[in-house]
Order: C-alpha cells, then structure tokens, then sequence
C-alpha cells in the first residue's frame, strides 16, 4: 500500500499523486490529511514554508468537493498573486483525474470581468488574494455564500501585509457552518487572533523543527564593517560560483541600488520590488526560473511569491525589520528535500539580533568569515577546471584543428593548461590578489578620509533637489571623470561634501571656477578640516596596524582601488581613467555570463 494510500486518498487523487512524483507524504500532510479527511473540523496546522502545506489542505480538499455541482465550495486565500497562482496550478494537477472540477485563480493586476466571466461558468473553488476577492463579492461577482470550506494560506503572510480587516470582512460573508483550515509557517499574535475569533476549536498540527524544512537549511553569518556590505556580498557570491540565490533587502531602494551595482560588476542579477509594473515583475520571474539570473535581489513583499524550488542561498544583506521574516527568507531555500544555506551579513551591532533569531528557528548560527581573494581564487580555479571538463567538444573547431595545433605546437599539455587557465584566470587572480580581508576586526572602524584622497564642499544639496546618486552623476558628468573616481558624496541641506583622489583637485577646482548651473554659480572648496581631520586620525592610529593606511573600501573605489591608481599614473592626461580596469571587469562579465 502506497503510503499516501493509507492517508485514505482516493485513487483519482493518488494517481495525480504519482503522476507528480511524490513518494512519501511530508509531516505536515501525513498529519493533516487523515484529519481533514476524516473529519469535518477546523484546523491550524504550522508547518515552515517549503514542507507542502498546499498538499495537506489541497489533496483532502479536491476529495471533499462534490464536482457534479458547479456551485463555489471552497475558497482559499493567499497574499499574493503569485502564489494564488501557484496554488490553482497544483490544484489542478491534483484534479487532472477528477472531471468537470474547475478552480479559478482571483487576483489584482488582471481583468476582473474575465474573473467573474470563468467563475460564472461554475467554479467549485476559488483561490483568491483577499484584496481582489473583497471587490468581487463588493461587485456581486462571486458567490461564497454556501462554501463549505474556507482555507487561509500563509495567513502569517496574509496579515503582514495587513489584510486582516480583508479577511474579517470576506469572512462575513460565508456561512457559519463551513469549515476553516489555516495553514501558517509561524504563529504571531494576530494569527492567533484569527484563530480564536473566527475559529471553532480548531484542531492544532505543529510541525516541528525536526522537519525537513528547515533541518536542510544552514544558517551563517559573516560580521563585516557597514560599509564593506556590498563587497561582502560579492566575494559570498565568487565564492560560490554555482549560486542560485535571492538576496534580501529592506528597501525597495537598497533593491534596486544593490541588483544595478551587482548587475555592474558583471552578475546575472536583477531586482524585484513593489515599484515594479506586474509585467516587469513576470520578466523578472521569468529569467529567474530559467536561471538567466543567478542573484535575484527583492524586497520581503516582493518575494513573497517566490516558489523556485533549487535556490541554494539565501542572502540577507541586511537583516529584516521584523526578526519573524527571517523565517521566510531561510525558508526560500532548502525547499523539496534540497539542502540551502541562509547567510546573513551584519555589523558588530546586530550580533544580538542573530541570538533572538536562533531561538525563533531553533537552530545555531555558524559564523563564518568572508573569503580572502586567495580562497576565492582557489575556489574559482577548480570551478573552471570542472566547466572545462563538463564541456562538451563543439566540432565546428575541427576544420581549423590543423593551423591551431601548429601554433601551439611548441607546448606540452602540462603548458597548454597553464596557459589556458592563465587566459580565463589571470584578471581574476589580479582583482583579488591585493583584495583587503573584510572581516570586521582586520577592517579598521568608521570610514575615514584616506590619505591621497581630497575631500570637497560644494554648495548644492538637497535643497536643489540633489541627493547623493544625482550630485555624483552630476560631478561625474562635469568632471568627465569615471565611476567610480567621485566617492563619499554627502548631501546635506544647502550644501554637499564628496571626495576624489588628491590628483584630480587640480580638474575639480578648475572647472569649479566660475561655474554655472541653472543660473547660478556653483563653489567647491576643499574642506578645511580636512587635514586636521587626518592628523587627527592618523595619531589615532599609532602606527600599529598594518594593511591599514589606505582604507580603500572597494565598493567606492572598486578593488581595482590600488591598481586603478598606478595604471592611471602610466596615463597620459586625459586618457582614459582606468581602462585597463574596465577591461578587467568586462573581461569579468563575460566569465560570468558564460558561466
Ligand atoms: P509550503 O506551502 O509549505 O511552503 P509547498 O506546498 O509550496 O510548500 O511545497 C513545496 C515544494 O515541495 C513544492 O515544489 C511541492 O511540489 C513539493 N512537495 C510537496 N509535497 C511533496 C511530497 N510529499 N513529496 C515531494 N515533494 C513534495
Ligand atoms: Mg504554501
């Protein structure tokens, strides 16, 4: 007997059920389903994201609807459009052998005539995002009158995202009797608020941390300065060169500003946010699934949707607000039996947070340090040598096999291979060779002024609608200098602070002279306390700590920070800034892009 047999599935289920491969029910459903089948009760069962709560309710459900009625039966809720989605999807796969049982997926950002026109047709079950079904039953367009059953998906989600008043009010129009089934990951107060005011002694399932949900997921965490994040974040992606990651932001505006710098640097990496259109969003999706994106970074929100089952980390490049959300990150990965790492970069001040953290997933954090260059290129080395064997021959080659062959002739294998890997490898091996250790105690402390640089004020801020991002492209422009050669810009009220190196003040000044813009005369000065601000530090420093008189921090300055510096020296003035760099990082991208 089929151990989804013995849950007391019937044989149209049980055979969807085999069609999709599943094997062996998961806690959550081996809990779930008898009861859901056996009785006619509420529920509460919690289980982590990825453990296949949508087959604990969707199986008993599909069998408990009577499909020789067309009337509205069941009506389940879920935050998203993307995981309504998902959810009618499955349910139709569970139903593919139950005829004449449609499911209709209700949602914002679609045609909701559309909507009413398939439900109007006869729509057994509903799966809706509370936000649209409220406007369908506002319009008369959906009937839940005599449900049967309601199902809360992810009501943790839910509520979050503050659809309580949504749900109390679709609630209302349901009828006393039906059943509800919640399903959660975690049991915050106002889920269990819900429970207790719309729910009849519900029958409570707690799938504990021995699940596998979350037992395959490792939780890491790697101390850094604030600013060497973003850098951080590089090296934990080159030194994982397979990964498949979602990479956690707070704000829409840290999304956007880290996916445009990683996709600069040459990642496969986009961002997914609310101030996206629904269609970006999909496109977005879209690659992500086909793995043209390698590091999706997202908002909470926006992942919500999330359900690619192989990511292999998750990032949070910077903790969320609320310590519950971690849960859900984690939860990303590690999904459908798969291992997953859930690596979290923080400050010295955050440390607390990863201990509140640990006794909410029951699980111990490692803390890990960031990879140096050396390990990285180890790491990266052995990658290429896999590709390299994985490759498989192209033929086309073949016909120029003769001239290629006498053009190398003079090398034996153990020289060839050293020349191709110096080919793919060299630029890599010279960006990290000089790359600073970014754990947080061999990384001095606040940003500083480096020796070398010149810092500037300007009279512009933000009262002339400037902020940091406009000032420096504004600066670049003028200046026609690089990317990254215009760093630590501060926008203040009426006026603004940035930093170049100390062999650009000559340009800066002299185009600062007399210079106009939008009528008015704008003055750059370089700041006075500038240079007791060095002394100062420079005592400060005693001269004890090594590796420490330039704090080039390479998310300004690049890694390239040392070597931009001595090739544009070799420069003729004027030529182009650091072109060899460009090179390096184009060269770069086209490694990753093959990769
Ligand atoms: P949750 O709602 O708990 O986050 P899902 O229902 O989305 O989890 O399921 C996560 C993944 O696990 C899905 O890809 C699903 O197809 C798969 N899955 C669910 N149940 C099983 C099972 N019994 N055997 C194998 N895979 C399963
Ligand atoms: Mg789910």
């Amino acid at each position: 007997m089929n151990a989804f047999q013995k849950l007391g599935l019937d044989t149209d289920v049980l055979q969807a059920i085999n069609d999709m491969g599943f094997e062996t029910p998961s806690e959550v459903q081996d809990k779930s389903i008898p009861i859901l089948l056996a009785q006619e009760t509420d529920l509460v069962a919690l289980a982590q994201t990825g453990t296949g709560k949508t087959a604990a309710f969707g199986f008993p459900l599909i069998q408990k609807i009577d499909s020789n009625s067309k009337k509205t039966q069941a009506l389940i809720l879920s935050p998203t459009r993307e995981l309504c989605l998902q959810i009618t999807n499955e349910l139709k796969n569970y139903s593919k052998y139950k005829r004449s049982l449609n499911v209709v997926a209700v949602y914002g950002g679609a045609s909701i005539t559309e909507q009413a026109r398939s439900i109007e047709r006869g729509a057994q079950i509903i799966v809706a995002t509370p936000g649209r079904m409220q406007d369908m039953i506002r319009r008369k367009l959906a009937n839940i009158s005599s449900i049967g059953y309601c199902v809360l998906d992810e009501a943790d989600e839910m509520l979050n995202m503050g659809f309580y008043e949504d749900i109390k009010s679709i609630l209302s129009h349901t009828p006393k009797e039906k059943k509800t089934w919640l399903f959660s990951a975690t049991m915050p107060k106002e889920v269990a608020k819900i429970a207790s005011k719309f729910m009849n002694n519900p029958v409570e399932i707690t799938v504990g941390s021995k699940n596998t949900g979350t037992a395959n997921v490792s939780h890491e965490y790697y101390l850094v300065n604030h600013r060497n994040r973003y850098d951080a974040l590089k090296r934990l992606a080159d030194a994982n060169p397979d990964i498949f990651s979602v990479i956690f932001c707070r704000t829409k505006r840290d999304t956007q500003k880290v996916a445009e710098k990683l996709i600069e640097d040459g990642y496969n990496a986009a961002a997914l946010h609310g101030d996206l259109s629904q269609n970006q969003r999909d496109l977005v999706m879209k690659s992500f699934r086909t793995r043209q994106i390698q590091m999706l970074v997202a908002t909470d929100v926006a992942a919500r949707g999330i359900d690619v089952d192989d990511i292999t980390h998750v990032i949070n490049y910077q903790l969320p607000d609320e310590i519950e959300t971690y849960t859900h990150r984690s939860g990303r990965t590690g999904r459908a039996g798969k291992n997953g790492v859930s690596m979290v970069i923080i400050s010295k001040s955050e440390v607390r947070k990863i201990r509140t953290i640990e006794k909410i997933i029951q699980q111990k954090f490692e803390q890990k340090e960031i990879p140096d260059g050396k390990e990285i290129c180890k790491i990266q080395l052995f990658h290429l040598a896999n590709d390299i064997k994985k490759t498989e021959i192209n033929h086309d080659i073949d016909p120029y096999l003769p001239t290629i062959n006498e053009a190398l002739e003079e090398f034996t294998k153990e020289e060839l291979i050293k020349k191709f890997f110096s080919v793919e490898f060299t630029r890599f091996f010279n960006y990290y060779q000089k790359a600073p250790d970014l754990s947080s105690e061999s990384a001095g402390g606040r940003p500083e002024v480096s020796e070398g640089n010149t810092r500037y004020f300007i009279n512009v801020g933000s009262k002339d609608s400037f902020d940091w991002q406009s000032l420096k492209d504004f600066l670049k422009e003028v200046l026609n200098l690089g990317r990254d050669d215009v760093f630590k810009v501060d926008v203040k009220g009426s006026f603004s602070f940035f930093n170049t190196d100390e062999k650009h003040a000559e340009l800066v000044l002299g185009t600062f002279t007399e210079f106009q813009h939008q009528g008015r005369f704008i003055n750059v000065e370089i700041t006075k306390d500038q240079k007791s601000e060095k002394k100062g530090r420079r005592r400060e420093r005693g001269g004890g700590r090594k590796n420490n008189s330039r704090s080039f921090d390479d998310s300004k300055n690049g890694s390239f920070g040392k070597r931009k510096r001595s090739s544009d020296r070799n420069d003729k003035k004027g030529g182009r800034k650091g072109s060899r760099n460009k090179n390096i990082e184009n060269s770069l991208k086209r490694r990753r892009s093959k990769a």
